[in-house]
């Protein structure tokens, strides 16, 4: 359960939590038309908070609208930077995820409704690690899913697009029944893409890979994240496909996105990953991460928006 807190934004006022309802013919609940981020804000070494990337995650939200035709006229990007700094203040909050979700409020009931006006709402809760402390310690347990990451020009996979999450909820759905922790998603042709809320990282014989951004992958933020520390440690990495027998053979996988931050990989399809623990660079990525997270060494001042 998400605990609740004073205020949410929306469009552009800040509401009592329980006053945040909409209209059941807002057309997003109907046909899945909006996007979304998923951002976190970190209490730093000095005790004040700071947002993780925050510019580039309200970038991507205006980039998932284009790509789906939602206008966004109405706010700039400067203007949502600022609204989701306000909602943390507003609530008092430090340590917190935050969720803007941009929404087609309600009007024309038809698939097109290019008249019904664009909503944003963004909520801030506190929101420890999604696959649990234990996994980002001692890994967790994964399994490829039966559903297919719908291919590149079936979904528009560089948006993080609402209705897309639908297929990522079944991958989930299924291997959590089945007892794993994570989903992993396969691409039409079979090629490892990601899994159901994270990009994956394969490592083997030393050498670190990712699927590429051409991929039907989400372009995750905390994917170039790490890419980008992995670079500057020295660490080699390579953007390209990936097969699934990949995944058994390698020395170690980790997963990583916002809410997972960066989370390994111990077992793949009841398959051991390398001695079944946190690999040495898995651990050296996510220490890294969490370093820059936490404002603990700032290799990139302009990644942390402070509070
Ligand atoms: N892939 C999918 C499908 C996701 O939902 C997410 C989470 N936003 C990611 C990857 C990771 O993206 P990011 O690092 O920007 O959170």
């Amino acid at each position: 359960m998400v605990d609740k807190v004073k205020k949410i934004w929306l469009d552009g006022k800040f509401v009592d939590w329980d006053q945040a309802n909409v209209h059941v013919l807002t057309h997003t609940l109907h046909y899945g038309l909006g996007a979304f981020e998923g951002i976190r804000c970190y209490a730093q070494d000095d005790g004040r908070g700071a947002v993780f990337r925050l510019r580039e995650h309200v970038e991507r939200l205006f980039k998932s609208a284009h790509i789906v035709t939602i206008p966004m006229d109405k706010w700039t990007i400067d203007e949502i930077v600022e609204a989701c700094l306000e909602t943390i203040r507003v609530n008092d909050l430090t340590e917190c995820y935050l969720r803007p979700l941009v929404f087609m409020g309600d009007g024309a009931m038809g698939l097109a409704a290019t008249e019904n006006p664009t909503r944003l709402a963004i909520v801030a809760w506190k929101w420890g690690a999604y696959l649990g402390p234990e996994g980002l310690e001692k890994g967790i347990r994964a399994k490829v899913s039966s559903f297919t990451r719908p291919g590149i020009n079936m979904v528009m996979a560089k948006g993080k697009i609402v209705g897309h999450y639908v297929n990522s909820i079944l991958a989930k759905r299924e291997v959590m029944t089945a007892g794993y922790d994570e989903a992993i998603l396969l691409d039409a042709q079979g090629y490892v893409s990601e899994a159901s809320g994270e990009n994956i990282f394969v490592v083997r014989d030393g050498k670190v890979a990712t699927p590429p951004f051409a991929a039907s992958i989400l372009g995750g933020i905390t994917r170039d994240t790490c890419l980008t520390l992995m670079r500057e440690m020295g660490i080699e990495v390579e953007e390209r496909m990936i097969s699934r027998d990949e995944l058994y053979i390698a020395d170690e996988i980790f997963m990583c996105g916002t809410a997972a931050e960066v989370t390994p990989v111990r077992e793949v399809d009841d398959r051991t990953v390398g001695d079944g623990k946190r690999g040495p660079v898995s651990k050296r990525v996510q220490d890294r991460y969490f370093q820059v997270v936490r404002g603990t060494e700032v290799p990139h001042p302009e990644w942390l928006a402070h509070v």
